[in-house]
């Protein structure tokens, strides 16, 4: 299947980097939200990006300009072109649903739907069309113009031809793609959730300082950033929030939330977004 045009739906952190990296591969890219002032944001932000990579050389203007007049403002009645979507709208199983159905109404029968979510049944969202062979989950990482991974999700109802245009749509925006099972927190979330989780119990226990806790992975495992500090980054209400869904869908205790993660959150103490959370900011 050729892709000849992509549209984004939700302009926010992650909508506006998925629409940049198509925009970059040389995709025409619509993007769509319901919020006033949102897809303008996320183009500015877009912009800004690019206006980056130019400044350090990575990048040359005409290429920004032809990469910027790739993506443009649209609304749900301007689908009926697009050969693939790319959902990235609020973390909202309700949401998601109204959004899926709306967009089955209106796009062209051969187009696929892809899903961002970290969370929520890829099957359930391909039940909610009338064309659940076409749907599929497409999870980029954050920041996506800088995170190499996509893992693509297939619902139960997913076809190969899905499947196969998906993974070819994730190699031609640069991604390396790893193929999950659709469970609870696919493969990156049910492996990192517990470590944060795990993190955060220490903590409580008085195992270590944050600090510690933190320099004990980054220097005894070669992690980057310590868990305290990479769940601060994530956000706590978002661990906190994929913590509930693994507990919830695979049913074992060892997946439960620490409670101090769920006061830090009580608390509104978010991490590098509210400006405290294991840190202060
Ligand atoms: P965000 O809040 O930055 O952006 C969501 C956007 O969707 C907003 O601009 C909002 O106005 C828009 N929106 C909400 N309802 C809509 C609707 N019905 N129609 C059109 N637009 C609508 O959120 P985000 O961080 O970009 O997350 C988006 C999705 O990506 C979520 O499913 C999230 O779980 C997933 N995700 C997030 C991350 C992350 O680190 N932030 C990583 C991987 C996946």
């Amino acid at each position: 299947m050729q892709i000849r045009k992509v549209a984004v739906l939700g302009a926010g952190q992650m909508g506006s980097g998925i629409a940049q990296v198509a925009a970059q591969a040389g995709i025409e890219v619509a993007l769509v939200d319901a919020v006033p002032g949102a897809v303008e944001r996320g183009l500015g932000n877009i912009a800004k990006l690019l206006e980056r990579a130019v400044q350090k050389s990575k990048l040359d203007a005409v290429t920004r300009d032809a990469t910027l007049a790739r993506v443009r403002k649209a609304a749900f009645g301007d689908l009926a072109d697009c050969d693939f979507v790319v959902e990235a709208i609020t973390e909202n199983e309700p949401t998601k649903l109204d959004a899926f159905k709306k967009l089955d109404e209106v796009l062209p029968p051969h187009a696929i739907l892809a899903s961002n979510t970290s969370s929520i049944p890829i099957t359930r969202l391909a039940a909610a069309t009338r064309r659940p062979a076409q749907v599929i989950g497409m999870h980029f990482m954050n920041p996506v113009p800088l995170m190499a991974l996509v893992e693509v999700i297939r619902g139960i109802q997913t076809s190969d031809a899905t499947y196969d245009a998906t993974l070819a749509l994730a190699t031609r925006l640069g991604k390396t793609t790893v193929t999950s099972k659709d469970m609870p927190g696919f493969i990156v979330n049910r492996l990192l959730i517990p470590m944060l989780n795990e993190a955060c119990f220490a903590m409580a226990e008085g195992l270590g300082s944050a600090k510690d806790i933190d320099t004990a992975m980054k220097l005894g495992c070669n992690h980057p950033m310590g868990p305290l500090e990479l769940a601060d980054f994530v956000g706590l209400d978002t661990c906190l929030f994929i913590a509930e869904v693994l507990h919830k869908g695979l049913g074992e205790d060892k997946y439960r939330p620490a409670p101090l993660l769920r006061q830090y959150v009580d608390a509104g103490w978010y991490g590098k977004k509210s400006g405290r959370g294991f840190y202060t900011y």
